[in-house]
Formats: structure tokens, sequence, C-alpha cells
């Protein structure tokens, strides 16, 4: 994989990578079953361009700048990370930046569309009819803002998967024989898949309500980057009920870990990761002696749309 050199502009960002710690997880339950689980904290790495979207975004930074491009134009939802993220990191390496959103403009914007707009993202609200899929108006845009860099929704490209895969490089690899995340549109999933050792087998937990198998959009993408077609593994029973969806039993799930760990998840997507890997664990999936990195994607922003007190942390 190209290493590629990041501008100084770009370099200066606040991201702190040495704040990303390693926390070991200790329960009677992963006792019991001989398992060591450790949890790779990416959500401290900066309180706005948090977990994994820093190293999604970071070469669309760079190609950006490098095409000497008056900024980035991306998708997101209401409570978006990546455009939260994506907001940020342009307004720091001084490049302008253009959020699409889905439907209407509503009457009182998301906690998330007011903070992207205090750092200068510009928002364009698209009817859901024009907006029925992403690669149908990217053309348009593309000739609507010729200035404008176009990174896909939540990063999805050979550049966000470049970026994922040195996610592992944070942490001493070698000894886990699992590593886990949370996948969305699977760009993260895909770079760990390719990063991964020989020995080690990747566990992505599907966020999304999406039929199981080899021909669904996570797994389409995922596959070609994988660094062989065997080295990960999808689970995907828990949803949930579908994207950023949640029941009564995920989020007490939520208060009881941050309760026993410390460990402060999201709802969208790290809350179910961690459900979903010590269900795993509690059904026998993992053999004794199992070391499993769980890696903390971040999102803790997107709890905001709760009503408040749902969790007992934020
Ligand atoms: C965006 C995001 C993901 C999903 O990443 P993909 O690369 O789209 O699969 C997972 N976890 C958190 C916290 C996120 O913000």
């Amino acid at each position: 994989m190209v290493k590629l050199i990041l501008t100084n502009k770009v370099l200066n960002q606040p991201v702190d990578l040495s704040k990303a710690v390693i926390q070991p997880i200790f329960s009677d339950l992963l006792r019991e079953k001989d398992i060591a689980m450790d949890v790779l904290r990416l959500d401290r790495v900066h309180p706005v361009i948090s977990g994994n979207k820093w190293f999604k975004l970071k070469y669309h930074l760079q190609e950006a700048l490098k095409q000497n491009k008056k900024g980035i134009l991306t998708f997101g939802g209401a409570w978006s990370n990546h455009l939260v993220a994506t907001a940020f990191a342009c307004h720091q390496a001084g490049l302008a930046s253009i959020g699409i959103i889905r439907g209407e403009k509503p009457v009182v914007l998301s906690d998330t569309l007011r903070e992207v707009q205090q750092y200068n993202m510009q928002l364009q609200f698209i009817s859901r009819a024009a907006y029925s899929n992403e690669s149908a108006i990217i053309p348009a845009l593309q000739i609507e803002y010729p200035e404008y860099f176009i990174v896909p929704q939540g990063a999805q490209s050979a550049l966000g998967v470049q970026g994922a895969a040195e996610i592992l490089q944070l942490a001493q690899i070698e000894s886990y024989s699992h590593i886990s995340c949370a996948a969305g549109t699977g760009t993260m999933l895909a770079g760990l898949a390719c990063a991964a050792l020989p020995h080690q087998q990747v566990i992505g937990i599907c966020s999304l309500k999406l039929p199981p198998g080899e021909h669904n959009s996570l797994n389409t993408l995922v596959q070609p980057y994988a660094a062989n077609k065997k080295n990960y593994t999808i689970f995907y029973d828990y949803h949930f009920g579908g994207y950023a969806r949640k029941t009564d039993e995920l989020i007490r799930f939520m208060n009881t870990i941050y309760q026993q760990h410390d460990l402060p998840t999201d709802f969208v997507y790290t809350g179910k990761l961690l459900f979903g890997m010590l269900n795993l664990v509690k059904t026998g999936y993992f053999q004794p002696g199992s070391r499993i990195l769980v890696v903390h994607s971040g999102g803790l922003q997107g709890n905001r749309s709760l009503p408040a007190g749902t969790l007992t942390f934020l």
C-alpha cells in the first residue's frame, strides 16, 4: 500500500492518535470462556473528527489539496458522524465544504447540522425523489461544483479503505486472533480485512438490516479488498431493527457497559458492535484462548439525537 505524505496543513490537524488507547475488558463471562477482549478507543482521538472518520477522510483531504480544489462536497444525514468530521477537517485544512442532505430542509436543524454550519459547511437539501441514489446525482453535482472534490457518503472509496487500513498501525496486533468492528458502508471493515495478518479473522457487526449472504451491498464492497475471501465474517443479527434503530434492550446494554467498564458507546454502531461481540462470546462462537481486538469507531456525538436521560452518560 502506497504511503502518501500529508501536507503540513493537514498534518496540523489536532487529531491525537496517541489517545487511541487499548482498554482491556474484564468480566466474568470473558474469564469463564477464557477469552481476552481489548477495545481500541478511536473515539478518543478527537472530540469532533472522531473514530474511524479521520482515517477514512485523510486521503480524500490530501487528494483535494493536491488537486487544488476549493473544497470538499459530501453527503450525510441529520446526525451524520461523517458530515461533522468532514466539516471540521475541511475547516482545519483551509478547505471549504458542502454537505448534501437527503430530504427537505427541516424547520429546526439537528444539533449535528447546526454544528457543521459552525465549521462553515454549506448545506444543500435535495428532495428524496431527486436523490434516489448517490451515483445518479454525483455527475450533476460535479458539473455544478467543479471546484469541489466529491467524497462519497461514508467516504466509501478506495481512498477511504486505504485510510481505514491504517487503523491497525495503532496497535501491536500480532497477538490477536480476531479483530472486529461495526459495519455501515463496510469501508472500515474492508480496510481491516486488508490490513489483518494471515492468522487473523476479522469480524464485522452489521449495523443495518441487510439480507445475509454474498450479494448484499456490504459484502460486495468488502470482498474485493479482503486479503482473502475467508479472512472476514459479517454478522447480520445485531441491527436492532435497522440503521439508527434501537430497542430498550440495546439502551440498557449500553448503560450497563458504561457503568461496568467506563466505556461509552453510540446506539448506531458501537453499542450494537459490543452487544454482538459479547453475544458471540456467550454463545460459544470463539474458541477458548481467543484474543479479540474490538475497534471502537467513535460516533458518540450521534447520541445527541436521543431524548435527554435515555443514556446515563453523555
Ligand atoms: C461511520 C461509522 C461507522 C461505519 O463505518 P463504515 O466504514 O461506513 O462501515 C462505524 N462506526 C462509527 C462510530 C461510525 O461513525
